[in-house]
């Protein structure tokens, strides 16, 4: 049991629940991440980091600028624009909501703690003013505005961000000029003191990450003004602390106070900030993944990848290997080791058993898979793409963003989930209006205000094409003008017409995913031809372009199991990229079930009327600190029979482009993308016989 378990116990809703009252209380309590399982094994000879023993991290941290060049860049989200499919939806619902969040609420908390006079309604949820983390999803807001106004040029996003700068520029003001936050500065002794408090860093690194945004993406220079301050507020405040001291402090939630101060040090070219950043070091959990061993059991997720993204951050502007080995390692086995089919991860918010036990891990709750954790995993996952242009960094973003991330978004009013469940029968639930205010309510916010960061990428000799998402790149800087069409995921395929200036003479790179089949093809105005990548890699075509070229990609796909590292019996099944889902009927469930709730309530539902075997014996989590016995319901899963190894044998189309039916069943399911199925029971995982 590491020291870090005791001080992250207690996951956010069970703070939400003291300090709000919800009624879903829960501890990432010791049963959850002990036995039956056994202890963390040695996986430290698995692969090769640039450090072998020691505590890689005991030895002095000092900063010294030393930028490592990236092998490959993002284009700017102001040169993308998505022009439809289920994406360009995704973003209407999303930028929807942002806009019927009233400015005047999202201060409130602000101006009561500056002494100001605020008429407004408050919110509810984790923004109500009781609530001790107040003000993180103003923050988001920030990053979320600022975010739409560069991906869309929407100007009311753009003038509404800029009047939130301003308004929390007079909080700030009225506080002192330095710190700025929606609660009070006796938050800040509690945690000096050790004392409980819910997370005072988590939600300023938030109101932080949205005034670099602001002043990053959308031009606000206001915002770097009451950036650097708080900055400096954070300096002297850290700097008071012994390094021990500091150490214990960081086992309180501190979301990416490291990669904020980075990036700030980064566009300022002033190291102070830097060093302010290595303060939020946190030597214990990076030890072992700069030595790739996976310690993390018993860890609360997403308490800890915003801090990898720190250390990815950090070797960018340093090559410090220590932080690269950290980025990497983590990543590596995360994504090998402790993700579902859908690309989400954890369960109660928690790795809660050892590496490659996910069945087991499954079993443990109905509340799996974090969104905020798929969100920050694909920021983690851009940091390491822009390093290595390793395309199979994409099987993994793909999967993720279609199955975790557009699969969690609301058709219509844009509400989000918080965990994207995957428990046999279960159902998916979403926010309310203005009574929720979840971690993932600020993370899906900003999500959907960026999902054309990935999709083009550059270096020196031309063009990635990573994401198969209709969509239009403006290369300005070499008169180029990129149109991308398809209906990808219902289409297997995508088309590239050119339109250029002048000739552009250069490399085009369009990933060919993992998931491809054979009989995939490529044409150039309408010419096969004869050479084609393998599946994970990118095919490159070097020509000159010119305006009406086109390049059109078929990509086929095929349907494969995905059996459990731990069980094999239990499987899931995937049609390219696509997790497909049973849809089980609406029978138990209304729509005020699937609103407000942040885990779905699995106890009332009905027995589901399609054959199943016993998956997870119900079982009672004792009382804990001040958390209450906590019943987990029995689970059961839908069983099919498997008529040979390959599913394509007895798995069939069904009538749409990624509808399909099984065959040979006491009775028969139709399986959907899981990210169309709303207000139904469903489920991903079948034990096949
Ligand atoms: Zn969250």
């Amino acid at each position: 049991m590491n020291d870090d378990r005791n001080a992250n116990s207690i996951s956010r809703r069970a703070f939400a629940s003291l300090a709000a009252g919800a009624a879903s209380a829960r501890l990432l309590s010791a049963q959850q991440a002990s036995s039956p399982d056994a202890p963390n094994p040695d996986t430290s000879r698995q692969r090769r980091g640039t450090m072998s023993e020691g505590a890689p991290f005991e030895h002095p941290i000092v900063f010294h600028r030393n930028d490592v060049t990236a092998k490959v860049q993002a284009f700017p989200l102001s040169q993308v624009r998505i022009t439809g499919s289920v994406y360009k939806a995704a973003e209407d619902w999303n930028r929807g909501y942002l806009n019927r969040l009233p400015e005047d609420r999202l201060l409130h908390n602000f101006r009561i703690n500056a002494g100001l006079h605020s008429p407004a309604a408050p919110f509810g949820g984790w923004e109500e003013p009781a609530c001790e983390v107040r003000g993180h999803f103003t923050g988001h807001y920030l990053s979320a505005s600022a975010l739409l106004y560069a991906s869309t040029g929407d100007k009311d996003a753009k003038a509404k961000g800029d009047s939130l700068v301003s308004e929390l520029a007079k909080c700030q003001e009225k506080l002192g000029g330095g710190y700025l936050s929606a609660f009070p500065r006796e938050f800040w002794d509690r945690l000096d003191a050790r004392k409980p408090v819910w997370a005072p860093f988590y939600t300023i690194h938030k109101i932080m990450a949205g005034m670099f945004d602001q002043y990053h993406l959308a031009g606000n220079r206001q915002a770097l003004d009451v950036l650097e301050g708080m900055a400096g507020w954070a300096d002297v405040w850290t700097k008071s602390k012994s390094d021990e001291h500091m150490q214990d402090i960081l086992n309180t939630e501190y979301g990416g106070m490291n990669e904020v101060l980075y990036n700030l040090a980064a566009v300022t070219n002033n190291d102070r900030w830097a060093q302010v950043g290595d303060r939020f070091t946190k030597r214990h959990f990076f030890n072992p993944l700069a030595l790739r061993r996976d310690e993390l059991r018993g860890l609360h997720v997403n308490t800890h990848i915003p801090q990898v993204i720190g250390a990815a951050r950090r070797y960018e502007l340093s090559g410090d290997m220590r932080f690269h080995d950290v980025a990497d390692y983590f990543w590596q086995e995360v994504v090998s080791a402790r993700t579902y089919a859908t690309g989400g991860t954890s369960n109660d918010e928690g790795w809660l058993v050892p590496p490659r036990q996910l069945a087991a891990e499954l079993k443990r709750s109905a509340a799996t898979a974090e969104c905020c954790c798929g969100y920050n995993m694909l920021k983690l996952t851009r940091h390491l793409f822009t390093w290595t242009g390793d395309p199979r960094y994409f099987d993994y973003y793909e999967r993720t963003l279609l199955n975790e991330r557009i699969g969690t978004i609301h058709p219509g009013n844009g509400h989000t989930q918080y965990y994207l469940s995957l428990t046999p029968g279960v159902y998916k639930t979403f926010n309310t209006e203005d009574q929720s205010f979840w971690c993932c309510t600020g993370t899906g916010v900003e999500e959907y205000s960026k999902l054309g960061d990935s999709i083009y990428w550059q270096d020196g000799d031309g063009l990635y094409v990573n994401l198969f998402i209709p969509s239009e790149l403006k290369w300005e800087e070499r008169g180029l003008h990129v149109r991308q069409a398809t209906n990808f995921p219902a289409e297997a395929g995508t088309t590239l017409t050119f339109t250029a200036e002048t000739p552009v003479a250069m490399a085009v790179r369009i990933r060919v995913p993992g998931w491809a089949d054979s009989g995939g093809s490529l044409k150039i105005n309408g010419k096969t031809l004869e050479v084609l990548a393998s599946p994970g890699s990118y095919v490159a075509i070097r020509r000159t372009w010119r305006s009406g070229d086109q390049i059109e990609l078929s990509l086929p796909m095929r349907l494969h199991a995905e059996p459990m590292p731990d069980d094999e019996r239990i499987q899931a099944f995937l049609y390219g990229p696509v997790v497909l889902a049973a849809d089980l009927g609406s029978e138990g469930i209304t729509s005020a079930m699937t609103e407000g709730e942040n885990v779905p309530q699995m106890e009332h539902l009905p027995a589901i009327s399609v054959p199943v075997a016993e998956f997870a014996a119900a079982r009672t989590i004792a009382a804990h600190g001040d958390e209450p016995e906590r019943h987990i319901p029995a689970q059961v899963i839908p069983t099919l029979r498997a008529a040979g190894a390959d599913p394509n044998t007895w798995i069939q189309p069904d009538g749409g482009p990624l509808a399909f039916r099984t065959t040979g069943q006491e009775k028969d399911l139709a399986l959907k993308p899981l990210h169309s199925l709303f207000e139904k029971r469903y489920t991903v995982y079948f034990q096949v016989s």
